[in-house]
């Protein structure tokens, strides 16, 4: 909202164009004077804390040598000098010691040049057009000379220059430790609680800019549920090396299986699926003609009452319906056969790719891992990608 709870100087009827013109409220070092143009003043009881931050920080002492002094001193901090004045402008709590953040923001301030930066009127557009003679500035256009200056051009120009230097050469200390943002874990969202099924969470511990340990831990540990589970923590390169082995593992029988069909054996496996279909399919004919051979019996036992001779003759034929729902069965069984012998499959196609010296890392982790359940006792459970196509084609060569 426009309307800013404020001080007295927002009590006295401004039009907007008249505070867009003027400061809203007093900076730290001015105050409010209805008498001035730019409806402040000096205020005399602060401005000269602002000439000794500026003058201190030129003599190069550092900011928070400058904010000891000035609390020991008894200066009023920004927020309490507000509360002093009678603003009703608050952010946040009112402090009442000085930080480096209230210098920072007072030496890079251009009022105390007296500098204003005029800020076109946040309002509505037909609020906006009502006011006339809105100038057409654009947002950030510095007024000079708008009101009397407390620091000469300058001392702020250099102060401003230290202050830059000191941040810039601060933040260069820092850097160390902003080296490894790009670390990214080797799973991705793949890792699972095995006693509660929450995914686990991946956890990193930095030293001197540097990872130093890295591992998952189950998601009850962020959300503080008192779980058994929710205590360790289990290192991330002890679920590589067992992501690794599994993928060993099923790289060598996938092309194990693959070599199978190539040299010819697939046909061994293949006739032997398929004879045994065949041996089901004929062994159930068999029965299907037995049954008929008895309906016929029955129809020329005359000893049976019709009502009997219905019965029995009703259950056989139910019986033979049975059994020709399983030789449906069985051909749609051998069309399985067929298509997992001459289809490409997912699960052959992927493991058989991957070569022999392959990295583990996040894009390989993607392309092969489905899932990974972590247990407390340290068990883990890799589970691979095509799962229901690798037990498709298995099947046929389990035996
Ligand atoms: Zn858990």
């Amino acid at each position: 909202m426009y309307e800013i709870k404020l001080t007295e100087q927002n009590t006295i009827e401004q039009t907007p164009l008249e505070k867009s013109l003027k400061h809203a409220y007093s900076p730290y070092g001015y105050c409010y004077d209805p008498q001035s143009p730019s409806l402040m003043r000096i205020d005399d009881d602060t401005a000269k804390y602002v000439v000794y931050i500026f003058q201190q920080f030129l003599s190069g002492y550092e900011l928070s040598a400058i904010t000891t002094a000035l609390t020991e001193m008894g200066a009023p901090s920004p927020n309490q000098r507000k509360e002093q004045l009678g603003y009703n402008f608050k952010k946040g709590h009112v402090t009442d010691y000085w930080s480096a953040g209230c210098l920072n923001s007072i030496i890079t301030n251009p009022v105390y040049i007296g500098d204003h930066i005029y800020r076109r009127p946040r309002l509505p557009k037909h609020l906006l057009e009502r006011i006339e003679d809105l100038p057409q500035l654009p947002s950030g256009t510095v007024l000079h000379d708008h009101h009397e200056a407390i620091i000469s051009k300058d001392e702020f120009e250099r102060a401003g220059i230290l202050l830059r230097c000191q941040t810039e050469a601060f933040n260069a200390k820092r850097k160390p430790r902003k080296q490894n943002p790009t670390y990214r874990p080797p799973f991705c969202n793949t890792v699972f609680c095995g006693e509660c099924g929450r995914p686990m969470y991946f956890k990193r511990t930095e030293h001197a800019g540097k990872i130093t340990k890295t591992g998952y831990s189950c998601g009850s540990k962020m959300k503080n549920l008192a779980l058994d589970c929710s205590k360790p923590i289990h290192l991330t390169s002890k679920l590589v090396d067992e992501a690794i082995i599994a993928v060993k593992a099923e790289r060598e029988h996938a092309l194990t299986v693959a070599n199978a069909i190539n040299s010819g054996v697939e046909n061994e496996c293949y006739k032997k699926a398929d004879e045994t279909i065949r041996k089901k399919i004929a062994d159930i004919l068999d029965q299907i003609i037995e049954i008929k051979i008895c309906l016929n019996n029955l129809q020329s036992n005359h000893a049976l009452t019709p009502a009997e001779l219905d019965n029995q003759s009703n259950s056989l034929n139910s019986k033979i319906d049975t059994l020709r729902q399983e030789v449906e069965q069985k051909q749609l069984e051998k069309a399985e056969l067929i298509a997992a012998f001459t289809s490409p499959n997912k699960w052959l196609a992927l493991f058989t790719e991957i070569p022999e010296d392959f990295v583990f890392d996040r894009n390989f982790s993607k392309k092969v891992i489905s899932r990974v359940d972590v247990f407390s006792d340290g068990k883990i459970e890799v589970h691979l990608l095509h799962e229901t196509a690798k037990q498709q084609l298995l099947r046929y060569f389990d035996e």
